[in-house]
């Protein structure tokens, strides 16, 4: 495979930045043609908004907007398929992504959940579970697909970028079905269908932490682009100092020839990966493993939940109150039956709405257990059940906000310290 090409451009200008960025692989017009159908597809996957560093920031998505109508082409669709469960347009417009993209002259916006006209497309060498997926027609005959994710924390991938942002180009269904499998392969062969011409990485304010929505923005000033995404994902992780041999995501690229992921085997234009580095604190890389005095039953639960189970965990950390709990049994995501040797009462929490079967199971055999409910539960609630053992302590509107801020300084403290070892 020949060598692939990745710029990096260190700044505070969102709108130079990208300029800079595809400057250096030659130009917007050497990746759009004049006349053409440009889909643009930013990460827009949850209702946060611009300062949560949960979706591409909106001033990197009117940046490349702007880029893209200098080469002239003849539409610009800005299209998304969010997180299973959100409303895309709702995320679009919380995010400040629809304002900023229409204030930039976009022709059309698309939420791909609610397109009708999909076209079945075969995998050709599957190296997961799926063999086919739904693609929307107008995705397929664009002219360029231009990729514009975010870098995070994700608590499936340990991070998300310019791969896993594809996802977001297939509704609801497949989206489940690609949790379901082995995620990092099923991304290879979503990948090896749907090719953008172009990825450019926003890596201003990245998010670390406890994502793909819980986690934190971090200020590392930088905007990636390249036509490869698998050199673009690894080129992101070194800038992250996240150890690639340790990413499962890799060794999916290995198996699947999908992109270059070796130093030697990526040219880096622009500034170097040294220039930017800044080491995030990405806590996923040792999974649920990383939590060995707790038992865990996790079922087809979505990331999102995943990802706040891991928080909760955190936040026992943070508040000394992790050694004190060791032992409980937590239920997560939908359970067909009563999971083998788990243990009842105040010893068992039930994680989320998908629970409540499991749950009702539990109530015919005459168990009790604590239940927080939403969907996904509420952030603090998880560790609150755990700690006052399913009777909330704080009583009011003012004891709860009281609490909250507390809390939220120590576990403030505790991630800085995270991040730094
Ligand atoms: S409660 Fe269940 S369905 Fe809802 S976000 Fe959590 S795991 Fe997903």
């Amino acid at each position: 495979m020949a060598k692939s090409i990745v710029s990096i451009v260190k700044g505070i200008d969102a709108e130079k930045m990208v300029e800079q960025a595809v400057d250096h692989l030659g130009g917007v017009q050497a990746f759009i043609k004049r006349g053409s159908t440009v889909v643009i597809k930013p990460n827009a996957g949850h209702e946060s908004p611009p300062e949560s560093a949960v979706n591409t920031s909106p001033e990197v998505v009117a940046a490349v907007i702007r880029l893209v109508k200098k080469a002239n082409p003849a539409r610009i669709i800005l299209a998304e398929s969010s997180a299973i469960g959100c409303n895309t347009m709702g995320c679009l417009e919380v995010s400040g992504i629809r304002k900023a993209a229409e204030d930039a002259g976009i022709d059309e916006i698309r939420d791909i959940k609610s397109d009708t006209d999909l076209v079945t497309k075969e995998i050709a060498h599957p190296t997961s579970d799926i063999t086919r997926v739904e693609l929307p027609r107008f995705l397929l005959e664009a002219d360029h697909l231009v990729n514009v994710p975010i870098f995070k924390s994700h608590v499936s991938m340990v991070f998300s970028c310019a791969l896993k942002n594809l996802k977001g180009v297939v509704q609801d269904m497949h989206h489940y079905v690609m949790h379901c499998t082995n995620l990092a392969a099923a991304m290879m062969d979503l990948g090896d269908i749907v090719r953008p011409d172009l990825t450019i990485v926003d890596m201003i304010r990245p998010m670390e932490g406890f994502g793909p929505h819980s986690g934190t923005p971090a200020d590392v000033g930088c905007v990636l682009a390249g036509r490869d995404m698998v050199a673009i994902d690894a080129t992101a992780c070194r800038i992250a100092e996240l150890p690639l041999e340790k990413v499962e995501f890799f060794d999916a690229a290995r198996e699947k020839g999908l992109g270059n992921f070796d130093e030697d085997q990526i040219e880096i234009l622009g500034n170097s990966i040294d220039e930017v580095k800044h080491k995030l604190y990405l806590p996923y890389l040792d999974g649920f493993d990383a939590w060995p005095e707790y038992n865990f039953y996790i079922e087809k639960a979505c990331s999102t939940c995943q990802g706040l189970l891991s928080f909760t965990m955190s936040k026992l950390k943070s508040l000394d109150q992790y050694d004190s709990n060791k032992g409980l049994h937590i239920i997560l995501g939908r359970h067909r039956k009563i999971p083998e040797g788990v243990e009842f009462g105040k010893n068992l929490l039930i994680m989320g709405d998908c629970g409540e079967g499991v749950k009702k199971r539990l109530e015919k055999a005459g168990k009790t257990c604590m239940h927080v409910t939403g969907c996904p539960p509420a952030e603090p609630l998880p560790a609150w059940m755990i700690i006052d053992r399913g009777e909330l302590q704080a009583a009011n509107p003012e004891e709860v906000r009281q609490r909250h801020v507390e809390e939220e300084l120590l576990f403030k403290e505790w991630l800085k310290g995270q991040a730094r070892t």
